[in-house]
């Protein structure tokens, strides 16, 4: 199949797609996602064989709004309202107890909650519109591995595997949405994982203390969405965080056994250390909001150079404010391997 990328002017052709069935990647201010019809259990079935999903990590509904939530959810949380005001649209998912048969069941891998989601980007906001259907839109890439943060990563993945791609250029956040489970109203809010919209915020924003899941804390923990325990995000070669003070020993090491490193990290480590590795990938400022927009496209850069590298050194960030999401994506990518 050919794989069509669309402009704005070409809506009328994405729209046509999706109500007949197919898929269109769409443009968000996080990641780029897999669009198809939430309703169709075709549509939705096509999604996870096209990117190879596991049928038990469930997808997140996009919608255009608080009174599409209404329609679907049965028990709706007191802060639900307050939290699509304020974040919406935004990076915020909010997963909540649906309406029997709302959806079909491959929607949310059976679960009886469906997280929603209203996306910060014109386009996608004129397509959610233009179409009238809510859409599935979990990240627009082959499963296990780095998302997607331009149109050119999509095709990179699934040309040939969907009908189009509804094109932007590359999206201003760069990790996935906050998960914020909101699906019991006697319960506070708890994060199921971390993105953009912070604990911090959220807390300072809402004057109540928020939850957070147990495995986010603990690996070892089982985490609430079965979709958590896998690995993610990785690229094939072998990806290594390096602490702050840890880059002179960490290319000495790497000198020492002669193996070609790639480095991504701020301006400033790049010029530290650059002429004693193979290539780098340096984030447009030295701030943690850089780092989170460049982390998925510098691992997918690094991982297709010629001739391949052995490893790819990447900087490490306190785990405050955005760093926690940050270094979420960075340690699955990492399989959680420090230079020690
Ligand atoms: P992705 O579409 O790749 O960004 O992944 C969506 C993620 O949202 C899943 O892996 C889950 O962790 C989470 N999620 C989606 N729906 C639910 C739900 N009903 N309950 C809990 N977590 C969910
Ligand atoms: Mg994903």
């Amino acid at each position: 199949m050919e794989t069509k990328r669309l402009n704005e002017e070409e809506l009328n052709t994405a729209v046509a797609i999706l109500k007949a069935d197919g898929l269109v990647a769409f443009p968000t201010e996080t990641v780029y996602g897999l669009g198809a019809n939430a309703l169709s259990e075709k549509a939705v079935k096509r999604v996870f064989a096209v990117k190879g999903r596991p049928t038990d990590n469930p997808l997140i509904v996009h919608i255009t709004g608080f009174n599409q939530v209404k329609t679907y959810v049965d028990n709706i949380h007191p802060l639900a309202e307050q939290l699509t005001e304020k974040y919406w649209p935004g990076p915020l998912t909010l997963v909540c107890q649906t309406k029997k048969d709302a959806f079909p069941a491959v929607v949310s891998a059976g679960l009886s909650t469906v997280s929603f989601r209203m996306p910060n980007n014109d386009k996608t906001l004129a397509l959610l519109n233009a179409s009238g259907l809510p859409l599935v839109g979990p990240s627009a890439n082959t499963s296990g591995k780095p998302s997607p943060t331009s149109s050119e990563h999509v095709y990179h993945d699934l040309n040939g595997k969907i009908e189009g791609i509804l094109e932007d250029g590359s999206t201003a956040i760069g990790v996935e949405s906050t998960v914020l489970d909101i699906s019991d109203p006697n319960q506070p809010p708890m994060i199921l994982r971390p993105g953009a919209i912070t604990k911090e915020q959220l807390e300072q924003d809402l004057g109540i203390e928020i939850a957070v899941d147990k495995h986010l804390i603990k690996e070892s923990e089982a985490p609430k969405s079965p979709g958590m325990k896998y690995k993610h995000y990785s690229p094939d070669t072998r990806v290594m965080m390096i602490r702050e003070n840890d880059w002179e020993k960490a290319i000495a090491a790497a000198r020492q056994q002669a193996l070609k490193v790639g480095v991504m990290a701020g301006p400033t480590i790049v010029n530290q250390v650059q002429q004693n590795v193979t290539t780098v990938f340096t984030y447009a400022d030295d701030s943690v909001e850089a780092a989170t927009k460049g982390l998925f496209a510098g691992l997918r850069a690094l991982d297709e150079t010629n001739p391949k590298l052995d490893v790819i050194y990447v900087a490490t960030f306190p785990e405050k404010d955005l760093g926690v999401a940050y270094m979420n994506r960075l340690k699955k990518a990492a399989d959680q391997q420090y230079f020690e």
